[in-house]
């Protein structure tokens, strides 16, 4: 396992507490030695500024960090700002998306990611690792299941160095996309992005908002857990081991997990694998 890459990513707290609490969680997962942790964007503005300092404060922390960036409402000045930024910082990895826009902002001034990466490469040159967004049970917007695998070759052809996924629980699903994947001449890493899991309604909301499939026997067990949130935990910890497992045996170049700002149940399903990036 070990040229295998394991990475975290940690959201942009809204208060001083949760600062605080991400600090911690850091401190504590930084033992396990992870590639690198990265921190979501929020395209249109909302935590732009929250990003940024949060990217510095782990930086300065003396971790390696993965800013997301995404165009989201802003023109190439911002990015370009945003870009030097980091490169004087000494960052030199990036999750480059599409983004989402916050309910009430409109599409119209979506850039799709494949764009942003021949920016950021006009620009930067081949300075940063470029990370783009994969969707093994396919993007909710996607034309088709082949327009998703071609878009995801245009971002990669467009000089990104490789791929995160949407998580998923269905490691079929994840398989099957890459021998798909490999059919159209993709070559680069495809990691799957881990969710653990903590609390089942929080989780039915956000898979049905971004297209990733809970299956039927995984929801009914969940469901009938109710608020026993050790019973959730114990089982998302084992399922999650046991997906994971799959996933390294059947090739996966590595993993990257969504901790949710929190050390549990990351650490666990770390511990359970044994990983150790290099
Ligand atoms: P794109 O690759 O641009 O694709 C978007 C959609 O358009 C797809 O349906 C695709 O099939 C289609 N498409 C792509 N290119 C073209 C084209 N040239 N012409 C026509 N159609 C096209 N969201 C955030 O807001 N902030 C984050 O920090 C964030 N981090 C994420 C990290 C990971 C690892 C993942 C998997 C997702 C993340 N997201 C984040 C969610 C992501 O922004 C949304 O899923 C968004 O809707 C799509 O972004 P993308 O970069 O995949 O888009």
């Amino acid at each position: 396992m070990s040229n295998k890459i394991y990475s975290c990513e940690f959201f942009p707290p809204k208060s001083a507490l949760g600062d605080q609490n991400l600090a911690a969680t850091w401190e504590t997962l930084r033992e396990k030695n992870p590639a690198f942790f990265s921190v979501t964007y929020g395209a249109g503005g909302s935590t732009k500024e929250k990003t940024f300092t949060t990217v510095k404060r782990i930086n300065d922390a003396g971790l390696k960090v993965a800013p997301h960036l995404s165009f989201g409402g802003d023109g190439g000045d911002a990015v370009i700002e945003l870009l030097d930024q980091y490169r004087e910082m000494g960052i030199n990895r990036l999750v480059a998306l599409r983004g989402d826009l916050p309910s009430g902002m409109g599409g119209s001034h979506l850039v799709y990611a494949n764009e942003l990466v021949t920016f950021i490469r006009q620009h930067s040159g081949d300075y940063f690792h470029i990370e783009v967004a994969a969707y093994p049970e396919i993007h909710p917007q996607a034309e088709s299941f082949d327009k998703d695998l071609y878009y995801l070759k245009n971002k990669l052809d467009a000089g990104a160095n490789s791929a995160i996924t949407q998580y998923f629980y269905n490691p079929d699903a994840y398989f099957y996309f890459i021998d798909r994947c490999q059919a159209i001449g993709i070559d680069k890493p495809i990691v799957p992005g881990i969710m653990p899991i903590t609390n089942f309604s929080n989780l039915a909301r956000f898979s049905d908002a971004c297209g990733a499939e809970i299956p039927r026997w995984m929801r009914k067990r969940l469901e009938s857990f109710a608020d026993d949130s050790d019973s959730i935990l114990a089982f998302g910890v084992e399922l999650v081991t046991d997906l994971c497992e799959k996933l390294l045996n059947g090739g996966a170049p590595g993993l990257h997990f969504y901790t949710m700002n929190k050390t549990e149940p990351t650490i666990s399903i770390w511990n359970n694998l044994g990983l150790t990036s290099t």
